[in-house]
């Protein structure tokens, strides 16, 4: 226990100290993420397990907090602690920051709690400035290598720091329009940076120390404290620029968490050819091959390999050009695995021959990645099974199930480039070459590719809106493999036949051209790109489950799925349910690993064209005969509907919602379709004009509906009662079970629901002595109103079974409209009011509390009273986590969100524990 207590106190930091330093001595560790960022607390975990880091120090995230909270000061003592760090990395190189011999330069990395890749900038080389540079030349003997660095330092500088950045209307970053001006000048064409003399770099330094003071307004920084505490401040700066902010809500990232800032000495991978830099995978991290996976660049500094200037070369042809540093890394690569037990994404430098490791992280992945690791992990004893559960994200799951191309259209379709396979899947919509006018697309409802020559953070909306991504430029490592990986976008990238112009909004391929708003399709599991729209085909995992195929079934894929599926039940205690108004609906649902209908809506069965006409009579009756006898006809076609459902079911429970939304939705409302209606009854217009006005509703939500037209017609009740009896007597007399559970909708008063049962008993009744059989029925209610969660006590004395329909809960709870929210919820959601949309992830403070409160006076009175859910909220990971605390018995969900569901209330159950 005392050892529990002392750990915690160490993953929380020591009071007071802002800086802890990493290398020989190392003050934290990995699991100090919140306080360290990610990439702190594993550089220092790094130093630990004896991987070669440079050694720096970490600026911890409550300096960033403490920014914000103090108008963008410092905590008094962190500038000396700062100097004590510079001063034990300076110990360590027998380098000194600014000293005109030997010159320390440092790193300036951020690094939040989660990665987010590409949402702040790293500085390099800081420390340079026109008497430093000379000094590291003369040490190195490099001057080459010397400017290489400065040019690179006072370009990231001023971009990061002094803001010196593409404008509004100007397609590239200023400081490559001086780079490509200059290279076009005195070389008269396009070289590559490798290729610049000393006296380009020395010239560009003068250009772009100029383009600064023209468009920052001020000199360049020459003491290397004041770039260091210019660089600090930029990087704390950066947690509220629009890409962070954008990208922290897009992954439910908490504004507060703040990021950390790690300094740390230089190591150069631009000092030659026996140097370079690069990231890899310790699998590959697209598909889930057990593989060393990755790119580098020889004579380089790590931004060059994100950034796809130059096109890097895959990780297995370091072999050739240095031996002994591809073996280094293999023996890396081993041990991160055996010691973080799980697929890293790191990156690397080397020096002259030398390995040094600057990061390391659990590698983002694709669902498909994820399935494969965590079923090869536990094969070779890395992982137990309840680690693979948990290591497939509920949240992606989908990206399994998502269609891929059609294999007979894809023979049909033409291939017009291949690039890099990096976001698995299909996808085909109309290009679009700015994320502007890609997301203006997508609002209108187009399918969008967004095709750029390589992507950006400014792209990330547009890549949030397309279907699909496809990058002429940059690899496995670029910015959009990155993104895809994360978002489970299709992704191809570095398609180089594809040639984008952005003037002129067309591309280019082989001669062929495409505008935008053409169609293309991608094939981000082969590389491949097509012209054209390409049908899709379903999953193997769809193909194999509700088509029964059995090629689909011997996949890799498939199989992974079904073991992943059989732990899930072997760790579940919440069954799931599936949300469905047809056979062929529950049929797909119980393929899918479903035990049940959590929700009928009775009423969509309605709709059907030779049924609505029934529907519409009964509700424009004027007296009860006429309403009985409209209701009669209704009554065949529900019966059979039910019994379709039942024999699907196979003896599965089905809870049955009884009529719902408001009448009036049912009536015709132009007068085209009132005209035809009035021939049809032979009614006059007028009639039905007069009903309709007669039943419109200020706010139908609260209007009535659910309980309430049960209650002000128990004919419609009885009817629907019938039905549900008539078919459970039919299909059990066809020798299967059959369970219905009916359900009263928006129940607020005990009494309402008392008057509901009894319509209910009474049609059982009959059923069974005209039918002569015993009926299996239990009859509850839905808690769906504040009212309803709040008197649960007294309603459980009549309810068999309460379902919490928490899409209403939520409208009402929050008094809030879902239908009508759209127009100020993403300004709720922008000013963080509420973290997330309530209508997808249950409001587990507020509304949560009418579920906690109505499931534990609900079980006060009946402690074997069944609970679950159906509403919307069902198929979401977060809530079925909440769920999961509060003890429900099922979740109910899409017949497409049940393995999700099913793996989140397998996680959910395990994180208990
Ligand atoms: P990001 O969070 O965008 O990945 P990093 O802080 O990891 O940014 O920096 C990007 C790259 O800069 C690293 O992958 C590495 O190649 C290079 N880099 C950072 N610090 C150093 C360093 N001390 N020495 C050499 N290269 C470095
Ligand atoms: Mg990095
Ligand atoms: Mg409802």
């Amino acid at each position: 226990m005392a050892k529990k207590a002392k750990k915690a106190a160490s993953a929380a930091g020591k009071k007071g100290q802002f800086v802890y330093l990493f290398g020989k001595k190392t003050d934290g560790n990995g699991t100090m993420k919140p306080l360290l960022g990610g990439k702190g607390a594993n550089l220092a975990e790094m130093c630990r397990i004896g991987l070669p880091v440079p050694p720096g120090f970490t600026i911890t995230t409550e300096v960033c907090t403490y920014y914000y909270d103090h108008k963008r000061t410092y905590p008094s003592a962190l500038q000396a602690q700062m100097k004590a760090g510079i001063a034990a990395i300076e110990k360590q190189t027998g380098k000194k920051f600014g000293d005109l011999k030997n010159p320390l330069l440092v790193s300036v990395r951020s690094g939040a709690r989660d990665s987010m890749p590409g949402m702040m900038d790293t500085i390099l080389n800081l420390g340079l400035n026109d008497q430093t540079v000379e000094a590291l030349a003369k040490k190195t003997n490099n001057p080459r290598f010397a400017w290489d660095c400065y040019r690179r330092f006072v370009q990231m500088y001023g971009d990061v720091v002094l803001g010196v950045q593409k404008g509004p209307g100007e397609d590239h970053e200023p400081f490559e329009m001086v780079i490509e001006g200059l290279k076009h000048e005195r070389h008269h064409q396009d070289i590559e940076d490798t290729k610049l003399s000393v006296e380009d770099l020395k010239e560009l330094v003068v250009r772009f120390k100029a383009l600064v003071k023209e468009r920052a307004r001020k000199d360049f920084p020459t003491s290397p404290w004041d770039q260091l505490m210019g660089a600090v401040g930029a990087v704390f700066g950066s947690w509220m620029n629009d890409r962070a902010i954008v990208y922290r809500r897009k992954y439910n990232i908490p504004t507060e968490w703040g990021t950390a800032v790690n300094v740390q000495a230089m190591v150069y991978g631009n000092t030659g050819d026996q140097s370079g830099s690069g990231v890899a995978f310790t699998r590959n991290p697209a598909n889930g091959n057990k593989e060393f996976y990755g790119e580098f660049l020889i004579n380089a500094q790590g931004e060059d390999v994100v950034a796809g200037v130059r096109t890097p070369e895959p990780v297995h042809e370091l072999k050739k050009h240095m031996a002994k540093a591809y073996q280094e890394l293999e023996r890396i690569r081993q041990t991160l695995e055996r010691h973080f037990k799980d697929v890293q994404d790191f990156e690397f430098t080397i020096e002259d021959g030398v390995v040094y490791m600057l990061q390391t992280r659990n590698g983002k992945r694709t669902a498909m990645a994820a399935l494969k690791f965590s079923m090869d992990m536990f094969k070779e004893k890395l992982i137990d099974w309840k680690t693979a559960v948990m290591r497939n994200p509920a949240d992606q799951l989908e990206q399994l199930l998502a269609p891929v191309f059609d294999e007979s259209e894809v023979k049909k379709a033409t291939v017009i480039a291949t690039g890099l396979p990096a976001g698995p899947g299909a996808a085909s919509g109309k290009i679009y070459l700015n994320a502007e006018r890609a997301v203006a697309a997508a609002d209108k409802g187009e399918k969008v590719l967004l095709v750029r020559v390589e992507t950006s953070p400014e792209d990330l909306r547009g890549m949030i809106a397309a279907e699909g991504i496809l990058t002429a430029r940059g690899g496995v490592s670029s910015h959009a493999a990155l993104v895809a990986r994360q978002m489970g976008k299709v992704c191809v990238c570095g398609a180089a036949a594809v040639e984008v112009n952005y003037q002129a909004r067309t591309v280019n391929v082989d001669g062929q051209k495409f505008n935008e708003g053409d169609w293309m399709s991608i094939d981000g599991t082969a590389g491949k790109v097509f012209a054209g729209q390409v049908k899709t085909a379903p999953s193997e995992i769809v193909a194999g489950l509700l088509d029964g195929n059995e090629a689909a079934k011997r996949t890799e894929k498939f199989k992974g799925f079904q073991q992943l599926m059989k732990w899930c039940n072997q760790a579940t205690r919440m069954n799931v349910r599936t949300n469905a108004d047809t056979p062929e609906q529950t049929r797909q649902a119980i393929a899918f690993g479903a035990v049940g209908i959590g929700l009928c809506r009775s009423e969509h069965m309605f709709f059907n064209e030779d049924r609505i006409d029934a529907v519409r009579a009964m509700i424009l009756a004027e007296t009860l005969e006429e309403r009985k006898s409209a209701l009669a006809k209704m009554l065949p076609y529900q019966r059979d509907d039910f019994a379709g459902i039942f024999r699907a079911l196979k003896g599965y429970p089905a809870t049955i919602r009884f009529l719902d939304p408001p009448l009036h939705e049912f009536l015709p409302h132009t007068l085209e379709q009132q005209q035809d209606l009035a021939k049809k009854l032979g009614l006059p217009v007028e009639t039905i004009q007069s009903r309709v006005n007669q039943l419109h509703e200020a706010n139908p939500m609260l209007g009535f509906r659910g309980c309430r037209l049960g209650i002000g017609y128990p004919e419609i009740s009885a009817m629907q009662a019938r039905a549900v009896f008539e078919a459970a007597a039919l299909v059990q007399k066809e020798g299967i079970k059959v369970n219905p559970e009916i359900m009263i909708p928006l129940v607020g008063f005990k009494k309402e629901l008392d008057l509901q049962i009894e319509v209910v008993h009474q049609a059982a009744r009959e059923v069974q002595a005209e039918r002569k059989v015993k009926l299996n029925y239990i009859v509850g209610t839905m808690i769906e109103v504040p009212r309803g969660a709040l008197t649960a006590d007294e309603i459980a004395q009549s309810a068999e079974f309460f379902s919490f329909g928490t899409n209403d809960l939520t409208q009402t709870g929050l008094g809030m409209s879902r239908d009508d929210s759209g127009s100020f919820l993403s300004k709720y959601e922008e000013l963080e009011i509420m973290k997330k949309n309530p209508f997808a992830a249950l409001d587990q403070a507020g509304v949560g509390q009418l579920v906690e409160i109505a499931a534990t006076k609900g079980r006060k009175v009946k402690p074997n009273l069944k609970l679950g859910i159906c509403g919307e909220h069902g198929g979401d990971p977060s809530s079925i986590q909440f769920f999961e605390k509060v003890g429900l018995d099922y979740v109910s969900c899409s017949p497409y969100r049940v393995p999700v569901a099913r793996l989140a209330a397998a996680q959910a159950r395990l994180s208990m524990k």
